[in-house]
């Protein structure tokens, strides 16, 4: 195929588009894209079966009220305070079209999640990329002052490490009149929240997702949390592209599991245990992991290149992720299964640090 076509916008031509994990089909081991290896609540299942019928002909809820008022009860604030998207991903591709301008840099870590510079390319925002420190940490005053938002995620990707909320705190205060948007996707495996902090600070928009803590990467459903003229600021844009971004169904799951927080807390308590399982039985193997409070653990091994150890573990029908970036080519980010996946997953890289060149 021609590399750039006479038919494309420059949008199109500048696009240069978010790889996603592979998503292979089979019988594989499949730890390369986060997902939540419990599934969801029961009552979410028969909550979907409900609403599979005759309804599915009508438009759903272009507004998600049911969603927004469920979601809005987890941290004490209002359905104004609310947004409802397909996905995360286009929660954050609405707020930088919402809140990111053309002529002023916003900042983001060097090493993070891989769709802020496609988003930042697309919508023709420029950037200032921030270092974060030898050990990977934020630095919350690098991001003071900056001249046109922030954004962030809490806990990072693909490096598990948290930010404390005082700190989260301090980038929004210290940025008055830009946004900072902080994309908590992996919060619930052991960070706090900074959704109930959107009612001291204004320009703060905290967006979340239910693909991984609450297991429905499948059905799409992102949100977020920010004051009404934020949330507003969203809805513009959404209404300026397609007024039925979440289908019947999605909302049905949406409202479910976010009533049965009891549930997904215990498979997150199952998940952090296994982390940390995980993390010291790799420690025995000869690597070294960051302090991950997300559902992955992102490590390096102290002799065996990264990339030779995600092609073995792949023919062996264990998908990792592996980042051919600058300063994280010698890890691999692995995300946490059930315990049963995780002795596969540890036998296969006992055999293979044993026998390197094999
Ligand atoms: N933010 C971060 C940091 C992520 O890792 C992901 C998952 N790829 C997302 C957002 C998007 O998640 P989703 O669109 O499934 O809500």
């Amino acid at each position: 195929m021609r590399s750039v076509s006479e038919y494309w916008s420059s949008a199109a031509r500048r696009a240069e588009p978010y790889a996603p994990g592979d998503q292979p089909g089979g019988k594989v081991i499949k730890l390369n894209t986060n997902e939540n290896p419990y599934p969801p609540s029961p009552k979410v299942l028969s909550a979907l079966r409900e609403a599979v019928g005759p309804d599915l002909r009508l438009y759903p809820d272009p507004t998600a009220a049911k969603v927004r008022s469920t979601a809005a009860k987890l941290y004490g604030l209002s359905p104004e305070e609310v947004f409802v998207g397909n996905g995360s991903d286009e929660v954050l591709a609405f707020a930088f079209q919402a809140f990111f301008h053309q002529d002023k840099p916003i900042r983001f870590p060097d090493i993070t999640y891989s769709f802020y510079p496609v988003y930042a390319r697309l919508y023709q925002i420029p950037v200032e990329v921030v270092p974060v420190t030898e050990g990977f940490a934020i630095r919350a005053a690098d991001y003071y002052r900056s001249p046109g938002g922030v954004i962030f995620p809490n806990p990072n990707a693909p490096t598990g490490l948290l930010l404390a909320l005082e700190e989260v705190a301090s980038i929004a205060r210290e940025n008055h009149g830009q946004v900072v948007v902080v994309d908590e996707a992996y919060i619930d495996f052991g960070g706090e929240s900074a959704a109930p902090l959107v009612r001291q600070y204004p320009n703060l928009l905290v967006i979340q997702t239910l693909s991984k803590s609450r297991s429905l990467a499948g059905l799409r459903i992102g949100l977020a949390f920010g004051s009404a003229e934020l949330i507003e600021g969203l809805n513009r844009i959404k209404g300026s592209f397609n007024s039925y971004t979440m289908d019947r169904l999605a909302l049905t799951a949406a409202e479910a599991a976010l009533e049965d927080s009891e549930y997904y807390s215990e498979i997150c308590q199952k998940v952090i245990q296994t982390r940390t399982a995980l993390l010291n039985r790799l420690e025995e193997l000869g690597f070294r992991g960051t302090r991950s409070k997300a559902n992955f653990v992102f490590a390096a091994h102290s002799h065996i290149p990264a990339k030779e150890i995600y092609e073995k573990l792949k023919e062996r029908g264990i998908y990792v992720r592996y980042f051919p970036a600058p300063r994280i080519n010698n890890y691999l980010r692995i995300s946490i299964g059930t315990p049963t996946e995780m002795d596969a997953l540890t036998a296969a890289l006992a055999d293979i640090v044993q026998h390197p060149h094999a």
